[in-house]
């Protein structure tokens, strides 16, 4: 943080630290709970525009159009009173003065700072190889396997072989996804490929039991995948997988492979000089503040990006979009509770609001032409309604940051 020239006055109230779906909706949030007088925040991210997550299959194969099922994030932040939003790179950040510092040497400092750099899709370093695994997280990864899918299924192979790694609820959905282009009159490609999913637990998707986990295996063989459970990935090279299983270990051949099998911490919370989680994510207490108790009240985290430590340990969050949004609600009007009282506290750091633990919400999970809708120990399977319904929730989160954009 040294060579960057000092600012002389602050540059913001509020600095929001990432737009995806936990910094957007502190700005959404900062505004709607504070219309008459919001604060005056600057928004940083990488990137000025965010494709919708939740159905990143179907914009990668085609099935929903990738072009209008993104946030125009830049463009919403910039619709918003007082707010301005910086594309760059967060390199580093200094809790003392509040200073963020991006790579071209900008310097921004605000009073209040929330960080919402959230994760990597990536394999962890254990995985010899791991730089050849494709993802579909970040714009860049997505657009890379978008043109990779578009080489492997040009039609020169007849039936490519596509290996998905993972078994949680990313690597059923792409799994699926993959199997339904067979069959599909509008796929974008003229071959279909051979799926084989690949989950390192004896269950898919474990997260939501083992009655569902045996009816997505089902779901998903009905439809041509391969699905290999138990098999751990020790290591990918050019055309091939390799996994170890209780009867040994073998190659898998494949013209791609796809890493959907965990997150990691974003690169830069490594940087940030916050304090950290053994596993290198944010560890902050139930007010998502990163120094809780202490007399550095003003920066926050939340989203991917944090686990929350109080009482007996690390709380068991849901680390889904939803999740996100309840998270960047209470981060806001925390926010605006110190905001609210002189920057010296002269009669002490006001009280904030703890995070409300929910360790249980619907889940739809789409499993290329059918699906399950998952809600405590009921499971059905209504792939009409499950398609719709998450459309219908993608065209309301879009409209929700649409509303403020200026006219195009
Ligand atoms: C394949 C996949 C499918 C998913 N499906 C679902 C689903 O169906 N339902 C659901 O609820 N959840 C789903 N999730 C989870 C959900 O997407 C995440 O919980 C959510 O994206 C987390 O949002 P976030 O804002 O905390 O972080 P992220 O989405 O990780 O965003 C972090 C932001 O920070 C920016 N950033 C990071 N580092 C820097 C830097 N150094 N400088 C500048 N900018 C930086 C990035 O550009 C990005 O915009 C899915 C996730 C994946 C990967």
């Amino acid at each position: 943080m040294s060579s960057a020239p000092e600012t002389p006055a602050r540059h913001a109230d509020v600095i929001i630290l990432g737009a995806s779906y936990a910094g957007v909706e502190v700005a959404y949030q900062l505004h709607r709970q504070a219309p008459a007088n919001p604060p005056r925040i600057v928004v940083v991210d990488r990137d000025r525009e965010h494709g919708y997550l939740p159905l990143v299959q179907e914009r990668l194969l085609g099935v929903i159009s990738a072009q209008t099922s993104k946030v125009q994030t830049a463009a919403y932040i910039e619709g918003l009173p007082g707010a301005r939003y910086v594309q760059g790179e967060v390199v580093g950040f200094d809790p003392e003065s509040r200073g963020v510092e991006l790579a071209d040497g900008t310097r921004l400092t605000a009073r209040v700072i929330i960080v919402a750099l959230g994760s990597v899709l990536e394999p962890p370093a254990s995985v010899a190889g791991g730089e050849l695994l494709m993802a579909h997280k970040s714009p860049e990864q997505f657009d890379a396997l978008h043109s990779a899918l578009g080489r492997v299924l040009d039609g020169s192979i007849a039936t490519p072989r596509i290996v998905v790694i993972g078994g949680g609820i990313s690597g059923v959905e792409l799994a699926g996804e993959l199997a339904a282009l067979d069959g599909r009159s509008d796929r974008p490609w003229p071959t279909s490929p051979r799926v084989t999913l690949v989950g390192s637990q004896p269950l898919l998707v474990p997260l939501l039991g083992a009655a569902v986990g045996a009816r997505a295996r089902r779901l998903l063989s009905m439809q041509g995948v391969e699905v290999r459970t138990s098999s751990r990935v020790l290591a990918v090279g050019d055309g091939w997988v390799e996994v170890a299983d209780d009867t040994g270990t073998s190659r898998i051949e494949c013209a791609l492979a796809v890493w959907a099998g965990g997150i990691a911490p974003a690169p830069i919370l490594g940087r940030l000089a916050l304090p950290r989680t053994e596993h290198g994510w944010l560890a902050v207490g139930p007010t998502l503040q990163c120094f809780p108790g202490t007399a550095q009240p003003e920066i926050f985290a939340c989203g991917d990006a944090v686990r929350v430590v109080g009482g007996e340990g690390i709380w068991p969050t849901m680390q889904r979009a939803i999740e996100c949004l309840w998270q960047a609600k209470l981060v806001a009007s925390n926010a605006l509770t110190l905001l609210g009282v002189p920057a010296d506290y002269p009669e002490g750091i006001p009280p904030l609001r703890p995070h409300s633990l929910r360790k249980r919400f619907a889940y739809g999970v789409s499993l290329g032409r059918q699906s399950l809708v998952v809600w405590g120990p009921l499971c059905v399977s209504l792939p009409g309604i499950n398609r719709w319904f998450r459309r219908w929730l993608m065209r309301q989160y879009l409209r929700r940051y649409a509303a403020l954009s200026p006219p195009a």
